[in-house]
């Protein structure tokens, strides 16, 4: 599904020197990397603050942890997402109001946002799925209409923006309250282990924030509240840096490898390509098409492989549907869209090193597949 071997080969040189560096220093934890990287990170996001933490689903908990919430408050959250998003919701003892996606772009739908609202709605975790920008003018206007915290799950798409009505961009993960992203090797700017943070405009919450994330510490030795442990190492830092710089570069050829995809599917009407919503840049974390109810999903994959094609079933089973959720509190109404989904996706390898011969090879056999069936 990703080929990081081809793109670590370009940077080779450039990280081993900055992994030498810190290996002769032994500056392995806080070391000059890791402040310049969220430096680098907020110029790039255009945010206020940006605290680094030890992996995404940290950042989502962490981003809850300092909010204020207590046990039974409830949390708005897509169930059609990776289940960190929905399991930090548990894991804080909130409780997790599951709402449907839009049909087209799979993202949380402001709709049903706003059913599920009651006295008890605390905050909205929107997650930005595959790497598009979910509605965010609508969450927003929804969360100040009720007073809610919006928590952004910008996992899956660093890099990608949202226009406004009023004609401004801003980058995902800078819109609501929070934001959270992870650095796991595969997301669009992935280290070489695991890696998050987590970013924010408001300069109160972001003292919390770093405080939570660092053993709830104000000053060294002196905690204020309970916190976790949740760094990013030195190591992973360095090759953040390098890797933010060519992050522009590396969604382009994401979004050049779609564009192809998406030409070679246009004239199958059981095939659905990737919505493109015109308010937001899609950075294309993953390139999933709908199939038609015709296609048998399970022999597509299975042929694909035997063709030394892989693909991947991002998600085959909702949060609500979790037997981890069947032990704990929740809350849900009609997931109709989220059910149908995930019966019917298939995400086709995306990365930065697909070649239009790998494109066509990848496209032909989906489309010889489907004719054949
Ligand atoms: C990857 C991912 C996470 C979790 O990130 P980790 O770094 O693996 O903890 C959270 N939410 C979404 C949507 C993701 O894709």
């Amino acid at each position: 599904m990703v080929d990081l071997i081809t793109q670590y080969e370009a940077i080779k040189d450039e990280v081993k020197l900055s992994i030498d560096n810190i290996l002769d220093n032994a500056q392995f934890i806080n070391g000059p990397d890791v402040h310049a990287f969220k430096e680098e990170l907020e110029s790039y996001l255009g945010a206020k603050h940006v605290i680094p933490c030890a992996n995404g689903t940290d950042a989502l908990q962490i981003a809850m942890m300092a909010l204020d919430l207590k046990p039974g408050d409830e949390v708005i959250t897509p169930s059609y997402t990776y289940i960190a998003t929905t399991e930090v919701v548990g894991l804080l003892r909130l409780k997790p109001v599951f709402v449907d996606c839009d049909p087209k772009t799979f993202n949380i739908s402001p709709e049903e946002i706003r059913k599920a609202i009651t006295p008890k709605t605390k905050a909205i975790v929107p997650v930005h799925l595959y790497g598009q920008s979910c509605d965010m003018e609508e969450i927003m206007e929804i969360a100040k209409e009720h007073n809610l915290y919006v928590i952004e799950d910008n996992a899956q798409a660093i890099g990608s923006n949202y226009t406004f009505i009023d004609g401004s961009i801003k980058k995902t993960g800078t819109i609501g309250h929070i934001g959270c992203t992870s650095f796991f090797p595969s997301k669009n700017l992935g280290g070489y282990g695991d890696g998050g943070a987590i970013c924010t405009n408001d300069d109160n919450l972001a003292v919390k924030l770093k405080m939570i994330a660092s053993h709830g510490q104000s000053k060294r030795y002196y905690h204020d509240v309970v916190g976790c442990n949740s760094r990013l190492d030195t190591i992973q830092a360095a090759i953040l840096r390098i890797k933010l710089r060519k992050l522009d570069e590396y969604i382009d050829s994401r979004r050049k490898a779609a564009a192809f995809y998406d030409q070679a599917f246009a004239n199958n009407d059981k095939i659905t390509v990737p919505y493109r919503c015109s308010k937001t840049k899609h950075v294309f974390h993953q390139y999933t098409l709908q199939l038609d109810e015709s296609i048998d999903r399970d022999a597509l994959v299975e042929y694909l492989a035997s063709k030394e094609i892989p693909s991947m079933i991002y998600y085959p089973v909702p949060a609500h549907k979790q037997k981890m959720f069947q032990q704990l509190e929740t809350r849900c109404g009609s997931l109709e869209t989220t059910d149908w989904l995930t019966s019917r996706v298939i995400s086709l390898p995306m990365h930065t090193e697909l070649s239009e011969q790998q494109l066509s090879y990848i496209s032909s056999e989906v489309l010889n597949f489907i004719e054949k069936n």
